[in-house]
């Protein structure tokens, strides 16, 4: 290792950064445009801590065929679980090329020893601090092993490196994250694995994030923050801030902060016009299971009126598979969502990630039953269930999301809002997403996805205020429509 740090480090360094592909990613399943949403927002995070005059290579798996026959002599791979194999083939292949290999992430954090296996060196949590003391360490020849995030930080970070990013491949080039991490502690989730031992939330300084956002082109933001209203001084700020800005963005709260105070029409003012919401769960005895405390005895429908009234669009998360769900759940949660005319709906199996209470706890009782990682895609079983078999789960996961894309429920959804202009947002939206597949397929093969932003802009124009606009459809004009046989599956 000493022989590779030596030679490397005299002049400019060739840096590779590599996002591997997910495994969900090729399956037959595979939507190509999930995973041309969003660009390896981390990797380019880390690439503005390297000398302007390094040449960097960004290449993400998803979008692009990786090129491994160069010679890199750094090379940086970010890990998630289920892109781990992957991820420890091409660093294997590095690394007997001679490039000295770092490999980061959730997955590394969650299980050091099996990555590091396959590095020279490895960080472990949120990386803005310890790559600059690696890179400063492997400079003077003496890198360590192993990096441990110390400092817990997001004030005065360089810029990211968005000039890495190529844009026209993503849908949502504009995508930024102000904060790290998330206040509440949910057994299921990633955060407190990947923050153990420090701040387990954090904020840029306001002028800093509304800097960015300055610099970004267009119109559409994404917000990839676990929790954007987390720190509601912060948010107040940020959405003050962003008034007058003319942007539409979209972002992540929880529950109770979109129930508390006036956070959340402050951030329909800056903007929002979408929001992914973790109801997860409608069985408290689940909820008080997973820790997931902001979700306990909190009114799930007036979540929904509440955003619905400032004209915000709800992407609702649910989670099957916790120890207290039945047979039932899957109709039930379909049901809800229709009913309360949700846009979208994304829904997991539950899948116990290395590092978490909930694996720690499953594994204590003898409940993870493999540990291939390319599995733990929140689409397949892997552990050994509750109340309902592994057959019935994956059953019922896979009849909820065909039952609550059907054109009929995504019409009766639509129809339940109070404007015009919402029930089209909410069809354009939601029929747009899962609808027209291989028109997707298409613009993504001719590299025009990029060109695709200003219609989602115009989706997620300015809903006016519902009790002024005129409802267009009457009950019988919707359920004409309804019972029309060609909406039906
Ligand atoms: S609210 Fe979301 S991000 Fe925060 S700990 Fe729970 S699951 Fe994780």
């Amino acid at each position: 290792m000493y022989l590779k740090v030596l030679f490397k480090t005299q002049t400019t360094m060739k840096v590779k950064m590599i996002l591997p592909a997910l495994t969900e990613a090729e399956s037959p399943f595979w939507r190509p445009i999930k995973y041309s949403l969003f660009p390896p927002l981390g990797l380019a995070t880390l690439a503005a801590f390297l000398d302007p005059d390094d040449e960097i290579d960004l290449q993400d798996q998803h979008v692009e065929q990786l090129n491994l026959d160069d010679e890199p002599d750094l090379v940086l791979i970010q890990v998630y679980i289920t892109n781990a194999f992957r991820a420890y083939k091409i660093a294997d292949h590095y690394r007997a090329k001679g490039a000295y290999v770092l490999l980061g992430g959730l997955h590394v954090t969650s299980l050091p020893e099996e990555a590091a296996q396959h590095a020279d060196t490895i960080f472990l949590g949120p990386a803005e601090e310890s790559f600059p003391r690696f890179l400063a360490d492997y400079r003077n020849k003496r890198p360590h092993k192993v990096y441990t995030s110390q400092v817990r930080t997001l004030h005065n970070l360089p810029p990211v490196r968005r000039d890495l990013i190529k844009r026209n491949r993503y849908l949502v080039p504009n995508s930024l994250i102000v904060t790290r991490g998330c206040p509440h502690h949910c057994d299921f989730c990633y955060k407190d694995a990947f923050f153990t031992g420090g701040k387990s939330f954090y904020t840029q300084l306001v002028d800093d994030a509304l800097a960015e956002i300055e610099r970004l082109p267009g119109k559409h933001l994404y917000f990839l923050d676990d929790h954007l209203l987390g720190n509601p001084k912060f948010a107040s700020e940020l959405f003050e801030g962003m008034k007058g800005m003319n942007r539409v963005f979209q972002g992540a709260a929880t529950i109770d902060s979109i129930l508390n105070g006036n956070l959340i029409e402050q951030a329909a003012e800056a903007g929002l016009r979408s929001v992914f919401v973790g109801f997860e769960t409608f069985s408290p005895e689940n909820l008080r299971q997973s820790n997931k405390n902001q979700n306990i005895a909190r009114n799930y429908e007036e979540v929904v009126r509440r955003l619905h009234s400032l004209g915000i669009m709800i992407n609702g998360s649910f989670v099957f598979g916790l120890d207290h769900d039945d047979k039932d759940v899957f109709r039930r949660t379909v049901d809800w969502g229709v009913e309360n005319a949700i846009t979208t709906a994304t829904y997991h199996v539950l899948t116990p990630y290395p590092g978490t209470r909930l694996f720690q706890n499953m594994e204590a009782e003898g409940r993870i039953l493999t540990r291939n990682w390319d599995l733990y895609d929140t689409r397949h079983v892997v552990y050994k269930t509750q109340g309902l078999t592994a057959e019935e789960l994956e059953k019922g996961y896979n009849w909820a999301y065909k039952e609550f894309y059907s054109w009929s429920n995504i019409i009766e959804a639509s129809f339940s809002h109070e404007s015009a202009k919402h029930i089209l947002k909410h069809l354009f939206y939601t029929g747009g997403w899962k609808k027209f597949e291989p028109l997707w397929n298409f613009i993504i093969k001719t590299g025009g996805l990029n060109n695709m932003l200003p219609l989602l802009e115009s989706i997620l124009s300015k809903v006016g205020n519902t009790k002024k606009e005129e409802k267009v459809f009457n009950k019988e004009e919707t359920s004409t429509v309804l019972n029309d046989p060609a909406w039906k599956q």
